[in-house]
């Protein structure tokens, strides 16, 4: 058996919160022996009924006589007394700690109490959970998972005092956080004392008027989930209030002050400001709960998911409007809320990456609305109209964001930082900063890697630059471009091949003057950008598993609606007609500066196999998943090479694809960069080709699409695992496959 954690443990106060622990101390023989002082015999008798403790004391000076932890769990008030009475009689080696939900009040107490300075195992702390109710019934062994403990160790407080008290917090299943003494008052002062200070206040306000009991009688969830904490105990509250007095007459002056603003905005019927606020709010909450549970912010990305698809007849007709493009739809919010007007965007993608763009937007002080169905409104502030963000700007996964917010923020008045989550922070970064400083940014990433958070310091004036591109990519390319609209003169950039082009369209889209002529694409700093309406295109990458699954499906007849044909994405389009797809390309016309078109096709034609064009592959990069599914399908072998880029997408798509392929029945053989497959069709024959089986995207969503459309021609069943990312560049896939008459089984795994 373990070592007991301690051999004596003294309460002094045996309540709601040093019973929880009690409990846990005793259900983990976590403490040789526990005891506890309170004011009234019958706790002490209710806590040894209950098995909390092996004696009780009614003199605090018996129970801290030889103990090795004395915890205080009486209210801070008691403390300076209490410390005084025991003081005399503690251990030399004590760790004494306290659960006080105000911490300077405590410190100070306790320097009356030591003088000559504080024992070494002293250390405050104060955990964040709690209850209405208060007493030893009270309490229960849960009462801390989940929940985080503050520890606000001193100069003086010993490590190995910090570390055995982490020890107990953490088999309490608490998160334990350090912090100094000060900054904890400051924070609980807006986290939870103010609230609770509201609470309070509304419900009284409620009370005193004459109608109270119809008002109570009538309340709705709204007014019964913002009271519920006023029915906290008032002496523990009042209490608080007057223990952290300083903070908490803060955080009421930046209550009142913000209760001003939003009391002006409704008199003076400033609807955009006031959807603005609302909305900066809404998204604020979802992004900080986000933010400090350290997830994505799309809840679905907890869960792990699998798609189960059965065999049999299957239709596929229909015409649909494939979730927005990503890439158009960043520079939609980046460009609108730089505009001068207001810019309505359509089609927009709901996915995290495009999400986080929006947020950092309202960070910097853009009012906009939605997204709601895609759509949002962006009231454009100007060139010179971004704010600096009281924070650190979060971009969660999205590189691009990154990559061109990099540029806009070198060019601001105003310092900023950006960070994001773990994946993002193994990013390169520096292939964007480079660039920007031989404009005169001052911008620094972090670490050898040159990797985020990147920072930017503002006020410089930057100028043109001519750059060659060593690397052909939009995200640098567009980075620099962004800068330059800053920029004194003009920039130019050089790119070895072209890249594809949405910034430098929906520039244009936008009012801006900019060049392309060749590969070099140049615009002069210093103009402005007008609103407009945008309607962002559907994404070709989403559209492309249903142009491939209507051209796997006999009698399929399928119209994608508005989809984006940019110039550099059409190589899907272009394959799957050499393959001798019955594709259609319809109603072409502009969006946004952006080409769009309705793609009709139609299972009317079996597939032939080819070697697919090398020009063609870097404008098809995202779609080979999908089209290694036709390939299959089709009538002789498919050969891709050129493509070495996919083996280091979201995974390596050429060994992924290439594993499911052979588990249902496909022979293929990956090369090092790119694939030959026996396709198993015949001319015009529609039997099924897939023998069904168990297939791990590893967590990729192109993978998992693809696969999906297999389920078209398979004989027997087929289970896809890892399809939770399917959300985040297409969250309507199931939906629309269901709607078109193939039903796709979602299944979550907690
Ligand atoms: P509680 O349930 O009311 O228990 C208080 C305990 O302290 C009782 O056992 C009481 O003795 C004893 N006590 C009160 N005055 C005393 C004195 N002058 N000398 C000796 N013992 C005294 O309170 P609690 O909710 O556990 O709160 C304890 C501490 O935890 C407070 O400092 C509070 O700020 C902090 N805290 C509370 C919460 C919460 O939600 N409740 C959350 C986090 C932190 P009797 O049993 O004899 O009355």
């Amino acid at each position: 058996m373990l070592q007991p954690l301690f051999q004596k443990v003294a309460f002094i106060g045996l309540g709601l919160i040093g019973s929880s622990l009690a409990r846990v101390i005793k259900q983990q023989h976590l403490a040789v022996e526990v005891v506890a002082s309170t004011r009234s015999k019958q706790t002490l008798a209710d806590a040894k009924a209950l098995g909390l403790i092996d004696t009780g004391f009614s003199q605090a000076i018996d129970a801290v006589q030889g103990a090795d932890l004395v915890v205080l769990a009486l209210p801070v008030r008691a403390t300076q007394q209490v410390l005084e009475t025991i003081k005399p009689y503690l251990s030399k080696n004590v760790i004494l700690t306290d659960v006080g939900s105000t911490k300077g009040n405590v410190v100070a107490a306790a320097a009356a109490v030591f003088p000559e300075g504080f024992p070494e195992g002293f250390v405050p702390g104060h955990p964040i959970a709690g209850a209405e109710h208060t007493g030893v019934h009270a309490g229960r062994a849960d009462l801390f998972a989940d929940h985080k403990v503050i520890l606000t160790p001193l100069d003086s407080s010993a490590p190995w005092a910090v570390e055995k008290l982490t020890q107990l917090w953490q088999a309490a299943r608490a998160e334990v956080i350090c912090m100094d003494v000060q900054k904890h008052d400051e924070v609980l002062a807006h986290t939870s004392h103010l609230p609770h200070l509201m609470a309070f206040n509304l419900v009284e306000q409620l009370a005193s008027r004459q109608d109270n009991y119809d008002i109570f009688r009538y309340a709705a969830g709204g007014f019964r989930d913002f009271s519920r904490i006023a029915a906290s105990d008032p002496e523990m509250w009042h209490d608080i209030f007057f223990a952290n007095k300083t903070a908490i007459l803060n955080a009421v002056d930046g209550f009142e002050a913000q209760l001003k603003s939003l009391r002006q905005l409704i008199e003076t019927d400033d609807s955009h400001a006031l959807m603005g606020m609302l909305g900066h709010a809404q998204a604020a909450r979802q992004h900080f709960n986000h933010m400090l549970a350290k997830k994505p912010l799309m809840e679905k990305n907890k869960v792990t998911q699998q798609f189960n698809i059965l065999p049999g007849s299957h239709r596929f007709n229909g015409k649909f409007t494939i979730p927005g493009d990503k890439s158009v739809s960043h520079r939609s919010i980046m460009f609108g809320a730089i505009a001068e007007g207001t810019t309505q965007v359509s089609g927009f993608l709901e996915g995290e990456d495009a999400l986080a763009t929006l947020q950092a937007f309202r960070d910097m002080g853009v009012s906009i609305e939605g997204p709601k169905n895609g759509q949002v409104t962006i009231h454009g502030v100007g060139m010179h109209g971004l704010k600096a963000p009281v924070s650190a700007l979060y971009m969660g996964n999205s590189g691009t964001s990154m990559r061109l917010l990099s540029g806009m923020l070198s060019a601001q008045q105003f310092d900023s930082v950006m960070t994001g989550d773990a994946s993002l922070t193994k990013r390169p970064m520096e292939r964007v900063a480079k660039p920007l400083r031989l404009m005169g940014a001052q911008i620094q990433t972090t670490g050898e890697r040159g990797t985020p958070p990147v920072s930017m310091t503002g006020q410089q004036q930057l100028k043109g630059i001519h750059y060659d591109l060593p690397m052909a990519s939009a995200q640098v390319k567009s980075g620099i471009l962004l800068a330059a609209l800053w920029a004194e003169g003009e920039t130019s950039v050089t790119e070895p091949e072209p890249t594809r082009d949405h910034t430098e369209r929906m520039l244009r889209a936008f009012g801006y003057e900019v060049k392309t002529e060749g590969n070099r694409i140049s615009l002069q700093g210093g103009g402005k950008l007008t609103a407009t309406h945008i309607q962002v295109p559907s994404d070709i990458s989403s559209a492309a598993f249903f142009m491939v699954g209507a051209a796997i499906c006999e009698n399929a007849d399928v119209t994608l609606e508005a989809v984006g044909i940019n110039p550099t994405r059409t190589g899907i389009i272009e394959i799957l007609k050499q393959m001798g797809a019955d594709l259609t390309v319809e109603n072409e016309r502009i969006a946004g500066g952006e080409p769009i078109a309705d793609i009709r096709i139609r299972g009317s034609r079996t597939l032939k196999g080819i070697h697919i064009p090398e020009d063609q592959v870097p404008l098809a990069i995202d779609e080979f998943p999908a089209l290694f599914i036709a390939a299959a399908c089709a009538e002789g072998q498919t050969i891709l090479t050129g493509a070495a880029e996919l083996r280091v997408k979201e995974s390596d798509r050429i060994q992924v694809m290439a594993d499911g392929l052979q588990t249902m029945g496909i022979q293929c053989t990956p090369t090092d960069d790119g694939i030959i497959i026996e396709g198993k069709g015949q001319a015009n024959d529609w039997s099924d080709i897939f023998t069904g089986g168990e297939i791990e995207s590893h967590h990729d969503h192109r993978i998992a699409m693809s696969f999906s459309m297999a389920g078209l021609r398979s004989s027997a069943p087929i289970t896809i695992y890892g399809t939770e990312t399917v959300a985040t560049s297409f969250p309507t896939f199931t939906q629309l496959t269901t709607q078109a008459g193939f039903s796709i089984e979602v299944e979550e795994n907690q």
